[in-house]
This record gives C-alpha cells, sequence and structure tokens, in this order.
C-alpha cells in the first residue's frame, strides 16, 4: 500500500523535475491567478476517491487544475504585499524536514531540532548584529566573538515561530504575565486587569489588533500612537499617552515598535521609544518581519538600533531570506518570563532530559505544542548562500528599489508617497490630476490594469488617506529589466488610465525610464488638462 523506497525515488524525482520545470516557466505565467470563485473547487471531484489514484495523475491535474490557481509568488514580476521567497537550499531543508518527519515539540523529541535552532538563531545574531544577551547560549560577548556554553546561562534567547503574528502573540502573554506578577499562575484568567493597555503606531500591522483580542484585552487594551512625516512612531506621543493613561488608572504594560512597516517601510526610532519604555517598564517588542533581513548588511544595521534595550525582537526569514513559508524568528532577553507564560507540563510529557534543567523544550516557547524541524531549512539557505551571498541578493533588491525611486522621483507625472529607506516604494500618479478622489481612482484603475494584464502585480495600501501602490522589490528572481519593465507598465497604463479609457495595451514602452526631471519634452500625460 505504501509507496517503497524505489517508488518515492521515482516520484520524488518527477515532482523535482516539475518544480524545476515551473522554476523556468514562471516568468512566462500571469503573476496574478485568473481563476474566478469556485473554479478551482469545482474542477475537482467533491468526494475523497474510493480506491487509490496514480501519482501521475495527481501531478496531472496539479498542471491543470492547481496552477492555474496559483498566484506566482515566486514569478521576478511578483511585486505585491511582501517578497516569501523559496530558494532551492530552502525547498530542499524542507523536503528533509518533511522526509524525516520529525515533531520536535520536547528536546527529548529530537535532540537535533532543538540544537540546531538554537545554534542557527545564535548565528543569525551575529549576522544581523543584533544583541548577544538574545543568544541561546548565554554569550555576553557582542563582539561576536565565540560565546562559551560553560559561561553565563542564558537569559534570553530564540525560537523559530510559524509566523511573525505569532512571534508576536507569544510577546503579549509574556508581557502580560509579567505585568501582572504571574497572575495566572494563580488566579487564572479573573486576575487578568481589563485596566491593561498596550501601543502600536497607526501604522503598526493589524497583527497587534488580532493578538490583543485573542490575548483577551480587545481593542480597548490598544493605543494607537500617532505617527510623524515619515510615517513612523513619534515617542514625545507615545510618552504622553502612557502618561495619560497611568494618570486614569489604566497599565500601560507593551509596546510594539516597526522597523519597517507593511504599508511603507516606516521605521520607528527604536532607541527613543526604548527609553520610554524602561522609563515606564513596560515590555518592547520589535516587530522587524519584512526588512529585519536588511540588517545581514553592514550599511543597514542601523535598523537594529535599540535592539539591546528590547524585551523581544523578531523577523521573518520567510519574507525576504530566501527561507521558504514559514520561519519567523523571535529572540526574547527574558526567557523565564515567556517559558513561564506558556508552559504547561502534563505527565505524558514529562521526561528525564526534561527535569535535569539542562535541555530546551521549545513547546515552552509557542503557542502549540508540536512543532516541525524548521531550522534544517534556515541552515540550508545560510549554508549555502554564505553570509556574503545573502548580503549581495539584500543589496541587489534595495538598488533595485533606490533605482525605481530615482525614476519616479525624477518624473513630474509621478510621486513618491512615503520615503523609500529600503526595497520598498510607495508611488502614485499625478499627472495634472488635481481632484484627489479622481486621482485615487485613477490610481487603482491603473494597478488593477497592471494586475490584469497578468504581466507584473503590485499592491496597494492607503498614505494619509490616498490610494497609493506599493512596489515591493525581493523575488529571488528579480533583475533590474523586470524592475523596469514595471515603470513601463506604470507609465502606459497611467497614459490610458488617465485619459479615461481602458484602450492601449499596457506593455508598451514609454521612453527612458531614467529619464531625469524636466529634462527633454513632457509626456502626453503631462499636462494633459486631466482633472
Ligand atoms: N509585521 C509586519 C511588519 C509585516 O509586514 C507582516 C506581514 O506583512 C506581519 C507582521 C505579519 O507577518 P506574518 O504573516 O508572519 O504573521
Amino acid at each position: 500500500m505504501h509507496p517503497d523506497p524505489e517508488q518515492f525515488r521515482t516520484q520524488a524525482r518527477a515532482l523535482v523535475d516539475w518544480i524545476a520545470d515551473y522554476m523556468q516557466r514562471v516568468e512566462s505565467l500571469p503573476v496574478l491567478s485568473r481563476a474566478q470563485p469556485g473554479e478551482v473547487r469545482t474542477a475537482l471531484p467533491p468526494r475523497a476517491p474510493e480506491r487509490p489514484e496514480s501519482f501521475e495523475q495527481v501531478l496531472a491535474d496539479i498542471e491543470r487544475i492547481i496552477l492555474p490557481g496559483v498566484t506566482h509568488w515566486q514569478s521576478p514580476n511578483f511585486f505585491g504585499y511582501f517578497p516569501a521567497n523559496a530558494s532551492v537550499p530552502g525547498i530542499l531543508g524542507d523536503l528533509l524536514s518533511a522526509g524525516l518527519g520529525v515533531q520536535g515539540m520536547l528536546w527529548s523529541t529530537s535532540p537535533a531540532c532543538t540544537e540546531l535552532e538554537q545554534l542557527v538563531l545564535d548565528w543569525l545574531i551575529e549576522m544581523m548584529g543584533l544583541p548577544a544577551r538574545f543568544r541561546n547560549d548565554g554569550g555576553a560577548d557582542r563582539s561576536g566573538a565565540q560565546a562559551s556554553h560553560a559561561g553565563a546561562s542564558p537569559r534570553g534567547g530564540g525560537v523559530i515561530q510559524d509566523t511573525a503574528s505569532s512571534a508576536l502573540l507569544c510577546a503579549i502573554v509574556a508581557a502580560r504575565e509579567r505585568a501582572t506578577g504571574f497572575a495566572i499562575d494563580h488566579d487564572g484568567v479573573g486576575a487578568w486587569p481589563s485596566r491593561l493597555i498596550a501601543y502600536g503606531s497607526s501604522e503598526t500591522h493589524s497583527s497587534l489588533v488580532k493578538d490583543l483580542r485573542i490575548a483577551g484585552l480587545g481593542a480597548s487594551g490598544l493605543l494607537a500612537v500617532p505617527v510623524d512625516a515619515n510615517l513612523a512612531m513619534d515617542p514625545d506621543a507615545l510618552d504622553a499617552s502612557i502618561r495619560t493613561d497611568l494618570a486614569a488608572g489604566r497599565q500601560p504594560f507593551f509596546v510594539c515598535a516597526t522597523v519597517g512597516t507593511t504599508s511603507t517601510h516606516a521605521v520607528d526610532p527604536v532607541p527613543r521609544i526604548a527609553e520610554v519604555c524602561r522609563r515606564h517598564g513596560l515590555w518592547l517588542h520589535v516587530d522587524a518581519a519584512h526588512a529585519g533581513s536588511a540588517a545581514i548588511c553592514p550599511e543597514f544595521r542601523w535598523i537594529v538600533d535599540g535592539a539591546e534595550h528590547a524585551d523581544s525582537w523578531s523577523f521573518n526569514p520567510h519574507k525576504w531570506m530566501g527561507v521558504n513559508f514559514d520561519c519567523s524568528v523571535l529572540w526574547v532577553a527574558d526567557r523565564a518570563a515567556l517559558v513561564r507564560s506558556l508552559s504547561v507540563l502534563p505527565e505524558y510529557l514529562r521526561n528525564r532530559a526534561t527535569e535535569s534543567g539542562a535541555v530546551v523544550d521549545y513547546r515552552d516557547w509557542q503557542i502549540p505544542l508540536g512543532r516541525r524541524f524548521r531550522s534544517l531549512k534556515l541552515w540550508f539557505v545560510i549554508r549555502h548562500y554564505g553570509v556574503e551571498g545573502l548580503r549581495t541578493i539584500i543589496r541587489e533588491h534595495v538598488r533595485l528599489a533606490q533605482q525605481l525611486r530615482s525614476w519616479v522621483d525624477a518624473d513630474p507625472a509621478w510621486e513618491l508617497a512615503a520615503p523609500a529607506p529600503l526595497s520598498l516604494v510607495c508611488l502614485r500618479y499625478r499627472g495634472a490630476i488635481a481632484n484627489t478622489d479622481r486621482m485615487d481612482a485613477v490610481n487603482r484603475a491603473i494597478m488593477e490594469r497592471i494586475n490584469e494584464s497578468g504581466r507584473a502585480f503590485l499592491t496597494h495600501t492607503k498614505v494619509d488617506g490616498r490610494f497609493t501602490m506599493r512596489v515591493s522589490i525581493g523575488a529571488l528572481a528579480v533583475e533590474e529589466r523586470h524592475v523596469r519593465g514595471l515603470w513601463e507598465l506604470l507609465r502606459d497604463s497611467a497614459r490610458a488610465c488617465a485619459a479615461g479609457g481602458s484602450g492601449g495595451s499596457p506593455g508598451g514602452s514609454s521612453g527612458d525610464p531614467s529619464r531625469p526631471r524636466g529634462s527633454g519634452k513632457p509626456d502626453a500625460h503631462e499636462g494633459s488638462g486631466d482633472a
């Protein structure tokens, strides 16, 4: 009944061949799936097969039914949301994880699963210039020199979570327990004061709202601090809000700062926010889900400024480090707070290693009990590219984004909606449109036109209440020609949409994208009188 190892070899080879072919042709596929709601499901049998089906039949359905229902995140023309890179070493590491089939809830259920994770997360600390107090081995040397296993017993540590949302939830729960004197150990849910309040900015990712809701704090447990002109949290406003809340008898306990916000890549001033947190004794979490990978490059290491004062810091290698989903890292400065909040030890999980106190059981560092061997893919990726290779990838993405930024900046028909410090460019077409509602409608039409063309895919946000296109650069296969092509698509689509029509192909060339502002003749769409 089970495929034997020889059949596995054959089928796996066929699947790997299929994936390799997919990699070769992904650029030619429409980036955004054109499937209509229900189309994939109705193309498949409504009931499970009573009798076995062949692997070949399954593979044929993947090609015929599943693939058209896929949006191609690995396409070099994918500029939406954020990157979700699946590199070859990452895929192989994931395959190995599946092949070993390890469930690493306890150290004893597979020592290598825990220890490789601890090691690789310590590597990342050195690679990214993060503080040694997050190390799993208790190292205290900020210079990155080898920490001694025999040294100070570790206070901090790191763990791989599924997502940044889960990492944030764990941090909130640990902070909540610390702030309430670990009341849950004694009195349970009733002991959580409804006075608890957390802070993010108006630009913080929506997972903060969701996680606070899950943590029992609800909407009244969150205050959205205003942002400055760069869309970064205003630390003075944070301080003022905390003081107001304290005066009103509330209990501030948690601040979520963001390095690289989802909408625009704004970077909150973590060192100043950390000062405010220290002054009031609040837990500081830094969410660097997307942008954090940039710290691998010394020139972008300013993004970890203030991390030495954070209670927790997280980023997603599954976004911008070539590690296929899912892989989100959470570091904490005080592992005891996390473990005390999340640990429940039933009889059936007791074992000698746990009781010795000499090992880490990662089930106590996360919401689920079970866990996959995720560090394998991270380890494969780092070993394959080397730190230098990863730096080269990040640098190229930032270079391409900055090039696009300069083209936008140089074209009077376009505007940047926010600073673009790293790999995300937020832009708007303005042409000669005076009315902001009309401008929103035209920009939406431009984006939809491009996405429907299948030639590229980008997403949007609102900046200052205005519709804004986001170009997120980070696909592993992206090259300058793809970004140049997108810029041409944007300009062609703008010409068609501002004219109020759907006519014209979104594919034609619109001249030299690097043409500086004010040089040469204006494009036809400039000064078209469109209002
Ligand atoms: N935080 C930031 C800054 C993000 O950009 C995102 C995703 O867009 C998240 C959190 C949520 O990530 P995840 O899907 O890993 O929960």
